[in-house]
């Protein structure tokens, strides 16, 4: 290897390659972050920052998202600066029967969530805007919020710091592989050569695996987010209805939409969710619009009178199984990817960072990333 070569190069300026870049940096790699745009130009710029467990069933996703959520706030000690997390808390109302909200809730609880069942009484005086009609729901103090663009601005400054670099407006259009090994990286502003190259590209992490050879199934599922002006505060946590987890989880192309609150340190609100797999149509679609402040104001009906300012979309990095893919390709060697994290890439990035970074250095991790193996695909396309 030539002497200024780096140790990795990561492919990717959001969330995801921001993490795991400061993670290889931590562990003593001198790393390269590539992006063909500039920091969090991705998905990660067209999101909302919630670290959530509460919409999680029990399983793999759920470990990482616990153990995520802690090393958000280790991450924050070690950049040493703020990029608005908050452990606001979770709030997750039943509008009809609640019967399967609580059922989650219990199996959570024993997966190690906090979950509070919540009367109307204690909901009201949690949420006192909230609709006076709804009258239960669960309560999840470890559920977070943060500003992602800022976070992942603020992480790849301390790589830099630490001795990384970044290569901004520069695509990727190929790899230098030799003998199934990876030797570099080809991008519109040069080769970069490097024996590890983490691809963490999001929704295009497929068009990366071909340009290598390989193959990954991930697709966008866009949505939509509407932010209100600045308004008093009148939500106090993170709110949805429970009907969003079961959109989360739903693998329908069609549109699907429930109703996500959030306040914001500037005072905006954030309304969402919408989720549809329409390719990457950037389009806008006022019925969406008009049906997320519909359901937005069905919860607190005080946002009637809240203008809004402004909506964007964004595709999330949708793999056919919800899961992310962290691991080696199952074609290429040295060629690893972490992509493929959906609604929950803010979330989960810091934990699949140090998966990616422990199975790149051969250590022992917090958990089995066996279910995110990007083997599962193989052969798949
Ligand atoms: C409406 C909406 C709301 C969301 N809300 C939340 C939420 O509340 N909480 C949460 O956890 N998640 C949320 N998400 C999901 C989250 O935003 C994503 O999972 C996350 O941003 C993915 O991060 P990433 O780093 O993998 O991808 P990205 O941020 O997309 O980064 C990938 C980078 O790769 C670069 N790239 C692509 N192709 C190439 C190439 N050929 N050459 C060089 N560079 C390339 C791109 O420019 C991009 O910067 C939401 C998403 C949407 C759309």
């Amino acid at each position: 290897m030539q002497k200024n070569n780096p140790d990795a190069i990561v492919i990717g300026a959001g969330i995801v390659g921001a993490c795991s870049a400061l993670s290889l940096t931590n562990a003593g790699l001198k790393v390269m972050i590539i992006d063909r745009g500039s920091v969090a130009s991705g998905t990660t710029g067209a999101g909302e920052g919630n670290i959530l467990v509460s919409d999680k069933d029990p399983g793999p996703e759920l470990t990482l998202a616990l153990k995520s959520r802690d090393l958000w706030f280790e991450l924050q000690e070690d950049v040493g600066d703020s990029f608005e997390l908050e452990a606001k808390g979770g709030v997750v109302v039943a509008r009809h029967d609640s019967s399967a909200l609580m059922k989650l809730a219990e199996h959570q609880r024993a997966a190690g969530v906090t979950a509070e069942r919540v009367n109307s009484a204690e909901l009201h005086k949690l949420e006192p805007y909230l609709h006076p009609d709804l009258s239960e729901g669960v309560f999840y103090p470890q559920d977070a919020q943060c500003q992602p663009m800022l976070a992942a601005a603020r992480i790849i400054q301390t790589v830099l710091a630490r001795g990384g670099q970044l290569v901004s407006q520069a695509r990727v259009t190929g790899f230098e592989i030799s003998e199934n090994s990876i030797k570099g990286v080809v991008t519109s502003r040069g080769t970069f050569h490097a024996p590890l190259v983490v691809n963490a590209s999001g929704t295009w992490a497929g068009e990366i695996a071909a340009l290598a050879g390989s193959q990954l199934p991930i697709a966008p599922r866009k949505g939509f987010i509407l932010v209100t002006e600045p308004a008093p505060q009148y939500i106090f946590h993170k709110v949805y209805d429970s009907d969003y987890v079961a959109n989360v989880a739903s693998s329908d192309a069609d549109l699907q939409t429930s109703t996500v609150v959030e306040g914001t340190r500037s005072g905006t609100i954030l309304i969402g969710a919408s989720r549809e797999r329409i390719g990457f149509d950037g389009s806008m679609n006022y019925e969406i619009v008009r049906k997320l402040a519909a359901q937005a104001t069905s919860l607190f009906p005080v946002l009637r009178d809240v203008q809004l300012l402004r909506v964007y979309r964004g595709f999330r990095p949708y793999a056919p199984d919800h899961l992310p893919v962290i691991g080696e390709d199952s074609l290429i060697s040295g060629l690893w990817h972490s992509a493929g994290h959906e609604g929950a890439g803010i979330g989960l990035a810091p934990g699949s960072a140090a998966l990616i970074t422990d199975a790149i250095l051969g250590r022992v991790s917090f958990m089995d990333a066996q279910a995110f193996s990007p083997q599962r695909f193989a052969g798949a396309l």
